[in-house]
């Protein structure tokens, strides 16, 4: 027995051995081979990288930064809401339709959230708050994976990803994407003129891709369009989200629709993204060739019409004794349209996304909104909010149909043109005889799509005496010049000084010297504003005062202590910060 089971030791031993060797010789061969192939595989893959992006390459060492790095990832911003990422390495599976996070020992991962990362996601895609169909977030894998996976492209361009909102709309298309894409740009210096932007929201072109192409000299990229590159993408670098700085309006997903709550941008940051499309448009800024102020109309020539638009015009054209021309978007390129609207007094148009245009209007002009019968202007102000923002300086006026007979409503289109054929007859019925349509949240109201694409027959006296009393002169753009931003600084070397007058009476000489920063301005009114609080009270007394000195003696009580609050204005709005307090005895 042990003999034999000796020999067959020996005949497996054997066998084993050989069956090594030739694994051995296997495995070099196929190392080999797959050497020979992987070079081969990694020049086609770096062509595929340039054609992409016409920057050369170092494939091997991009590769060999991935495996061992593996993915970087820093962000800004406490919450999903306000965070943009910064990568090193993030991929992509255009199979998968995925993000991947590769891990290393060298990969950073900052915030790391741990499962946080899924409540409910890492950041907003698109610059609409904490809209769920909106979130981004990666799946993760150790960097070794790499080995099991297709061979990765690099997309050598410092790359933004982002969703557009509504391509299709071309407020959604200034406000959720444009302007939040051009500021998040200016925010990392790297995201320069030759920066690629990728948009993953899955839409295609749209109507205004010729707008989204003006923000850098590359071409975008849509989702879709990412598998024709391969099916492992990797960005060598590049930023995820959007800043949502510039925005002001938010379109009533949780809360009927309204301005933000916080608004962060003025008419400075939007006329300076203006001013950057002009350029990119080549519409030029120099004395219109007509050389006198005109009016326009801006017509929409598929729904929500204006029903007498010539007599409207006319009306115009002799009521405020200017020219009056039509736009629409139907008709006119948008370079023409930018051309037109930024030289004229005056635009007058149906509430719509066409209202956006109002940002390339000249300083001092005056937007006319109109709304259809049972439409409150009160509850839809997305260019109003935008006429309004300091350094805007627009004048802004609604005007409402208040007239049933001159409005025409649709009851039988289709449910998203304001048709409402699909409702029960009751619910048909209420909704034709109501007169105001009440605050609703986006945006399938039935009620609130009937009303908005009704046609309107403008009533022309009811509007001219709108826009006149609205309005303090005769529209005119010539002479308005922008506003000073310059707010004042603390004034400094503030003193108090008490003196008594019997036991009833006191005074108290408060002084303080101007701003330090008003010494190198010309300003044209410069007044100071002190609140006095005696100590314990609730109230103050706020005084404006011309000059640096003050002798307060109205209710100011002897042995008394008071705190002083001083600070400076510029030009009744512009006010400063307010020095530390003063404490006053008397
Ligand atoms: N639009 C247009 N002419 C029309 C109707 C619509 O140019 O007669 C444009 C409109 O400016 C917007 C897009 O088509 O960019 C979608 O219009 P919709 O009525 O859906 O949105 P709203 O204007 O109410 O935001």
């Amino acid at each position: 027995m042990r003999g034999l089971s000796c020999r067959m030791n020996v005949a497996a031993v054997l066998n084993g051995l050989l069956v090594s060797i030739l694994a051995a010789v296997l495995w070099k061969y196929v190392k080999l081979r797959e050497h020979a192939f992987s070079v081969e595989e990694e020049l086609l893959l770096s062509q595929q990288s340039q054609e992409l992006s016409q920057v050369r390459i170092d494939y091997h060492g991009a590769l060999q930064s991935l495996q061992e790095e593996g993915t970087r990832m820093v962000c800004t911003g406490k919450m999903h809401t306000d965070r943009i990422c910064r990568f090193d390495y993030l991929c992509y599976s255009t199979e998968a339709e995925e993000f991947v996070f590769f891990h290393s020992n060298d990969s950073v991962m900052v915030p790391n959230l741990g499962s946080r990362r899924f409540q409910p996601a890492l950041l907003d895609l698109s610059s609409v708050e904490d809209h769920n169909t909106q979130y981004f977030n990666f799946q993760e894998l150790p960097a070794p994976a790499l080995k099991f996976m297709p061979k990765p492209v690099f997309v050598p361009d410092v790359t933004l990803i982002l969703n557009r909102f509504n391509p299709d709309n071309l407020m959604h298309v200034f406000h959720d994407d444009l302007l939040p894409i051009f500021y998040t740009m200016k925010q990392y210096p790297d995201l320069d003129q030759e920066a690629r932007l990728v948009f993953m929201e899955g839409w295609n072109e749209g109507l205004h891709f010729d707008l989204y192409r003006l923000l850098s000299n590359k071409q975008p990229l849509l989702k879709d369009q990412l598998k024709n590159f391969g099916k492992l993408l990797c960005f060598t670098r590049s930023y995820v989200g959007l800043s949502k700085i510039t925005t002001w309006y938010q379109y009533g997903f949780v809360q009927p629709q309204g301005p933000k709550a916080n608004i962060l941008v003025s008419g400075m940051e939007i006329r300076k993204f203006t001013q950057f499309l002009m350029d990119k448009l080549n519409v030029s800024l120099e004395e219109n060739s007509i050389g006198e102020e005109y009016i326009v109309v801006f017509s929409r020539t598929i729904n929500r019409l204006i029903l007498n638009e010539a007599e409207l015009i006319l009306a115009l054209a002799q009521e405020f004794q200017m020219k009056t021309v039509t736009v629409s978007l139907d008709d006119h390129s948008f370079a023409d349209v930018v051309q037109i609207i930024s030289k004229a007094s005056m635009l007058i148009s149906m509430h719509g996304a066409q209202l956006i245009s109002s940002i390339f209007l000249p300083r001092g002009a005056v937007v006319v909104e109109l709304f259809p019968y049972a439409v409150n202007p009160d509850h839809y102000t997305p260019y109003k909010t935008l006429a309004s923002l300091p350094g805007m300086d627009l004048q802004y006026v609604a005007w409402q149909n208040t007239i049933e007979e001159n409005s025409v409503a649709f009851p039988d289109r289709p449910w998203d043109q304001g048709g409402i054929g699909h409702l029960e007859k009751e619910e048909q019925i209420r909704i034709m005889k109501s007169e105001e349509v009440p605050r609703h949240l986006c945006c399938r109201n039935p009620e609130w799509l009937y009303r908005i694409y009704q046609d309107t027959k403008v009533d022309i006296p009811s509007l001219i005496e709108t826009i006149r009393q609205s309005i303090k002169t005769k529209p005119s753009v010539k002479k308005v010049k922008m506003a000073s931003v310059v707010h004042p600084g603390k004034v400094r070397e503030a003193k108090c000084q008490a003196s008594v007058h019997g036991t009833n009476e006191a005074k108290l000489t408060v002084s303080w010297q101007i701003p330090w920063n008003l010494k190198y301005l010309k300003v044209r009114e410069v007044k100071y504003e002190v609140w006095i609080q005696e100590q314990g009270e609730n109230t103050y007394m706020p005084y404006i005062l011309p000059h640096q000195n003050y002798t307060f003696s109205e209710n100011i009580k002897p042995f008394a202590t008071y705190l002083v609050w001083i600070r400076c204005i510029f030009n009744k709005h512009l006010l400063g910060p307010f020095a530390d307090v003063l404490v006053c005895r008397t």
